[in-house]
């Protein structure tokens, strides 16, 4: 029954699903409190206060009809305009409300975009390592995903290699910042670059290519350090932002795309884009978390339980032996594998009851991802459990 299409998805179900599905089963024999489960990016820190008082003022002063209703499906005029005035004022930027496309979370989002732009054949890249789903999406609209082999020193994107692999195929190109799965976060300098790259390509081949931004982590930086607004390096720019992690709604799904004046016809994408999110059957982004968004885009993540987090993990794995690049945004940790078959050790730290997820799930064997958005006293308990497994491998 099902189509051919599906089939290569149904065999090759997420890893982190699996691995989540693993984590209960291994709850149930040996207690929750004795399971260290990293796999998943749900965050733990509950979504800050505003939120939930967003939602009771919401029910209490506007009017139901409305608030439960449809409206237009690229969002409620209200909540563009104000998400624009709100990036203007953080990013000195122009934006206003028909830049700002309402979504189902940022991976609607992306499949909104890949909807209004890919032709079949056409070619998007990535830069490994990378949210494995892009490939998903991307094949949705029978395009095609071209993978920039990853620099494993940094993490930062292999230019050379970028460079090599566009062509006139080359749609879009996608970039994540910070990062899922490393916590690398890209610098003024690297966007520029890439930028350059872009520009210089675009005149060569005669095309548009479009950098797509997806940006769930964009307000999960450590450090002080600064993680600059896309759209002021390179004028075809999408934003693909998502209140999943800096709220904590990941289940609510909601974000938006920013579709700004200087991309090549823009009038026509935000129209196209707006048909593609009803045509897709989202219709229109959720109404009422919508109406929640407006209200909090003052609200800040809790960045500091993240990073007091992120401090203890780091630390502790360095101690222990392991090597990691220390993560300067989102909340994962990219662990180099103490063997290269990085799937042989990721079953070593199930045996001690630690979940990780296998680097060949972000197209980058060898390494592990460790999400760190969990409770500090799971990640207290877990640390004789990595000491163990440190051991194992005598690090
Ligand atoms: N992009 C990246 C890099 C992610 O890590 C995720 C979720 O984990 C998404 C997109 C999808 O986010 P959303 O919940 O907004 O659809």
């Amino acid at each position: 029954m099902i189509s051919e299409k599906m089939k290569p998805l149904v065999q090759n179900n997420s890893a982190i699903r699996e691995m989540f599905e693993e984590g209960n089963r291994l709850a149930k024999i040996y207690g929750r409190e004795n399971v260290y489960d990293f796999s998943l990016g749900n965050p733990n820190v509950p979504a800050p206060p505003e939120v939930d008082a967003a939602i009771r003022a919401i029910l209490d002063e506007e009017e139901s009809t409305f608030v439960h209703g449809y409206m237009s499906n690229s969002g409620y005029e209200d909540v563009r305009s104000a998400i624009a005035a709100s990036l203007n004022e953080r990013f000195g930027t122009a934006f206003h409300q028909d830049n700002i496309l309402m979504t189902v979370g940022a991976a609607s989002g992306m499949n909104v975009l890949f909807k209004t732009i890919l032709n079949p054949g056409d070619e998007v890249i990535a830069f490994a390592p990378y949210f494995l789903e892009y490939g998903n999406y991307v094949r949705n609209y029978d395009g095609k995903l071209v993978v920039v082999p990853p620099d494993t020193e940094t993490f930062q994107p292999n230019m050379e290699a970028f460079k090599e692999r566009i062509g006139e195929k080359t749609k879009a190109v996608i970039i994540n910042t910070p990062n899922n799965p490393t916590g690398v976060v890209y610098s003024d300098a690297t966007l520029k670059k890439i930028a350059q790259i872009l520009t210089e390509k675009q005149t060569e081949l005669g095309t548009e290519i479009v950098l797509v931004s997806d940006e769930p982590y964009r307000e999960l930086a450590y450090d002080g350090v600064e993680v600059p607004y896309v759209t002021k390096y390179y004028a075809n720019t999408v934003v693909c932002y998502s209140y999943s992690k800096s709220l904590s709604l990941p289940g609510e799904r909601i974000g938006y795309l920013v579709i700004p004046d200087a991309l090549a016809d823009s009038k026509t994408v935000f129209a196209a884009a707006t048909i593609a999110n009803r045509v897709l059957g989202c219709v229109n982004a959720p109404s009422l978390m919508q109406r929640v968004v407006m209200r909090c885009l003052g609200a800040k993540a809790n960045v500091a339980a993240y990073d007091r987090n992120r401090n203890l993990l780091y630390t502790s794995l360095l101690e222990y032996g392991f090597t990691c690049i220390k993560p300067q945004g989102a909340f994962y940790l990219f662990l180099k594998s103490p063997e290269p078959d990085e799937k042989a050790f990721c079953a070593v730290c199930k045996k001690h009851n630690i979940l990780v997820v296998p680097g060949s799930s972000f197209a980058c064997p060898g390494y592990v991802r460790i999400s760190y958005c969990v409770s500090y006293e799971q990640i207290e308990r877990s640390l004789k459990a990595f000491k163990a497994v440190a051991e194992e491998y005598g690090l």
